[in-house]
């Protein structure tokens, strides 16, 4: 070990000290490739302490034997990347640098979702696998349902890593969204959001008598809306949605015909008045739109005076996340995400026991054991889920 990095350690409090080690004995682990971006020396850095999650940026790193031998002396708790590319990646202040595009970057969290157990029946820093599954199906369902389908991105473009804590993040890269202005991020956004969106304009007039709307093969918003009402007929979930349960009940009873009836585009088929139809279309929208960092709700009006911002910085995939020792752990591949399993794929410490006084935490679940609830006890963790909670703040070392 380097001295500089022996004299950091000797002067931390005794869990950030135990914390680094660990932190540290990750990176001598890794091979540089893992931990380095594409085009590494065009990419700003940023680093986070363990009391403050970010402190310092306009870092740059030449390649990623020099990022690596950097993890393993200095190991911050923290490290994000820019989106983007930049001639002088640390220069300051900003406009020094050279923007030459960025990446394409969505950050989805588990706290952007509207979930009836986080920070409600649990607190907001332990997330359940309800909270954990739910932000990775929202993942799914942008690449799926809007990434793919509506931008024409091939899934070879896309990339995707756990965020280290509670959520996922997507990077999208290719020639053409390097070069996207900040407004036409903005835009993207503000589609996949649902944002702005009038649920009304999805109906056409009358034509013949019939009331014409979209089927599910309509590109684009029309068409998901229409797919998601039928895919939420046929599970029986529309009054979950929002829908009243009397008339969920009613579609329910017909359903064949209806099926048929969208199906060919004519919603009188629907039987429904119009302020209830209007009702459940925003349902519909809210459901099948996708909650970004950073934006508004469905139904919002859009705030035509922000734009996206192209500077930003985003967690370094497969490094570690100082809130809870996991790793922000790239998914294989876009088909892999299904199977992916954060509190069992993300852990990268091993089951060596350590003796902990916890504070408080609920149940949870990691590799497959079942923790806690613990409320100030003394007692022997595997070193992931030791970590884990003195991350959180709520575990002490022990002798
Ligand atoms: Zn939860």
């Amino acid at each position: 070990m380097a001295d500089e990095a022996q004299a950091q350690l000797s002067i931390a409090n005794p869990e950030e000290g135990f914390a680094r080690r660990l932190f540290q004995s990750y990176y001598e682990r890794c091979q540089p490739e893992q931990v380095a971006p594409p085009d590494i020396s065009q990419r700003e850095f940023g680093l986070g302490t363990w009391d403050k999650k970010i402190e310092s940026r306009h870092m740059a790193f030449r390649d990623s034997q020099a990022l690596k031998s950097y993890l393993v002396r200095n190991t911050p708790f923290y490290i994000s990347y820019s989106a983007a590319y930049y001639e002088f990646p640390d220069g300051r202040p900003m406009p020094r640098k050279g923007w030459m595009g960025a990446d394409l970057v969505f950050d989805l969290d588990a706290d952007h979702l509207e979930l009836e157990c986080l920070g409600k029946t649990h607190p907001k820093k332990f997330p359940c696998e309800k909270c954990l599954s739910a932000v990775k199906e929202e993942t799914l369902k942008l690449i799926e349902e809007f990434l793919v389908p509506d931008f024409g991105f091939s899934k070879d473009e896309i990339s995707v890593n756990f965020s280290g804590n509670r959520g996922y993040h997507v990077h999208v890269r290719n020639g053409t969204v390097r070069e996207l202005s900040g407004w036409a991020r903005r835009e993207i956004a503000d589609y996949i959001s649902g944002a702005g969106l009038n649920g009304k304009s999805l109906f056409y007039s009358r034509f013949k008598g019939k009331l014409e709307g979209p089927t599910p093969e309509t590109p684009g918003w029309h068409g998901k809306i229409a797919k998601r009402f039928l895919q939420l007929l046929q599970a029986g979930k529309l009054a979950e949605f929002g829908v009243e349960p009397v008339i969920a009940k009613r579609l329910q009873k017909s359903m064949a015909k209806v099926i048929e009836g969208v199906g060919r585009g004519n919603w009188d088929t629907v039987r429904m008045t119009g302020p209830e139809k209007d009702h459940l279309v925003e349902k519909l929208i809210g459901s099948a739109a996708i909650q970004i960092e950073g934006m508004g709700k469905v139904g919002d009006e859009v705030d035509v005076g922000v734009t996206f911002d192209v500077s930003k910085l985003i967690r370094l995939p497969n490094s570690l996340h100082g809130e809870t020792g996991l790793a922000a752990k790239k998914v294989a591949s876009v088909d892999a995400l299904a199977s992916f399993e954060p509190m069992n794929d993300a852990v990268v410490f091993s089951d060596a026991p350590v003796r902990v006084k916890t504070g408080e935490a609920p149940v949870f679940i990691m590799k497959n054991q079942t923790f806690g609830p613990y409320k100030n006890q003394e007692l022997e963790l595997p070193e992931f889920a030791a970590v884990y909670l003195i991350c959180k703040r709520e575990a002490n070392l022990w002798k």
